[in-house]
């Protein structure tokens, strides 16, 4: 049995970043950029007005209110011949380019058009209600820096620039295989001694998070010949290959034999934690392998713990662990010392303090206080005894 730390160190360690490829900005949903990306342009690449009005020299509104002479009309995506002289005004659309000579706009209801000419009501200081050429950015500036999260706004600030295509590094594919004679997919029939299979749409659900969408291997009985086609098949499709079940002790927990038997580098198997004992990691070649408790509530548990990390890792991201911070204990803990404990909390904040308490029961079968839970609480290894008003570290659910 490991400690935690050197265990999650250890996945750290294994996990490499994948390549990165182009992608087309169409298609991004939070990749993690792989390039800088400096301005091509300035941006405002042309000074531009930000109102539907007039342009003109702000220095002429000093005395209004005042009739100007109108001195054509520029919409957006136009090029002005333009030139607005003392006393002159040009009719300008939100985006149009600003002609020479103006300084200003003034919107269009301030003002009161009568064929020729346009009466100006307020007066103008200079610049106002103009975009001026590169305020956003200028050329050749760093717009975005590697490692930045591609978020929707991130994306229309891409496009802004004129990019159509960027570098992004790849997502890993992960397979999941499920094992157990036991188990029944949802929505069959239960017969005698059977269990409704669970781990594969718990594990589907919460690999959206981090938007990926998995390959799935099936349910494995077990047995040695059906465990060992399936997991043939997962380390040649995927680069994270997960396996629920069969890889603790008992008499028909085959996985880890198998995966020895075709040359997977154990790297731990067991970790000092409560749920997740029996957790298992390795690679072969360029594939992650985690072998991951069967009971659902271990499951999700090692995930968010071990695979989660390992996942943002491979994408690029660099903030690879949950959200954690300080919450007061709202009651009394007991546990065995030997392992590190994560138990399903709610907490709550109260001017700005967090207050946390057990989401119910906490057996590794159990996923009716996960469900409700909003946070793990974190137990350290060493320690029996938590007071109620203690200090504890929790790690905030990655959802909501
Ligand atoms: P194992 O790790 O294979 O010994 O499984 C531990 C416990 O988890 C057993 O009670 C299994 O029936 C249960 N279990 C294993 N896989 C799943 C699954 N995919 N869905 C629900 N329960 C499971
Ligand atoms: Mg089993």
């Amino acid at each position: 049995m490991i400690p935690f730390e050197k265990a999650l160190n250890l996945v750290i360690i294994y996990t490499p970043t994948l390549p990165s490829y182009k992608k087309d900005i169409y298609e991004i949903n939070s990749e993690i950029l792989a390039e800088n990306i400096r301005a091509k342009v300035d941006l405002p690449a042309f000074s531009n007005s930000a109102m539907d009005g007039f342009a003109l020299r702000a220095e002429d509104t000093r005395s209004v209110p005042a009739p100007f002479k109108i001195k054509g009309c520029i919409r957006a995506g136009d090029t002005p011949s333009v030139k607005v002289g003392k006393g002159e005004a040009c009719k300008i659309m939100t985006g149009a380019p600003l002609p020479v000579g103006a300084d200003a706009v003034i919107m269009v209801e301030d003002t009161e058009e009568d064929k020729t000419e346009v009466l100006i009501k307020k007066s103008m200081k200079k610049w106002e209600n103009i975009r001026l050429k590169g305020e956003e950015i200028k050329k050749g500036r760093l717009a975005l820096k590697t490692g930045t999260c591609l978020n929707p706004a991130a994306v229309g600030f891409l496009s802004a620039m004129g990019w159509g295509k960027v570098r992004v590094f790849r997502a890993p594919r992960v397979a999941l295989l499920f094992t157990g004679s036991e188990l029944v997919r949802p929505g069959r029939k239960l017969e005698a001694g059977k269990i409704w299979e669970s781990n594969s749409a718990l594990l589907n659900a919460v690999l959206a998070e981090v938007n990926i969408k998995p390959i799935f291997l099936g349910i494995a009985k077990d047995n040695m010949a059906d465990l060992e086609e399936r997991i043939r098949e997962g380390l040649k499709s995927s680069d994270v290959l997960l396996i629920s079940g069969g890889i603790s002790v008992g008499e028909y927990d085959l996985v880890q034999e198998i995966l020895l038997k075709l040359g997977i580098q154990k790297i731990f198997w067991r970790a000092a934690i409560k749920p997740g004992k029996p957790t298992f990691f390795g690679r072969k070649g360029n594939t992650l392998v985690f072998g991951l408790p069967g009971n659902p509530a271990s499951v999700l548990v090692t995930y968010l713990q071990f695979v989660r990390p390992a996942i943002q890792k491979m994408k690029g991201q660099k903030d690879m662990l949950l959200e954690e911070r300080e919450a007061i204990l709202e009651e009394k803990l007991k546990k065995k010392p030997g392992r590190a404990h994560f138990l399903r909390g709610v907490f709550q904040e109260k001017n700005g303090t967090a207050f946390v308490k057990s989401a119910g029961l906490q057996y590794s079968h159990i996923l009716e206080s996960f469900s409700k839970a909003n946070c793990l609480i974190f137990l350290e290894e060493g320690k029996k005894f938590f007071k109620s008003g203690e200090r504890v570290k929790i790690q905030i659910l990655p959802w909501k």
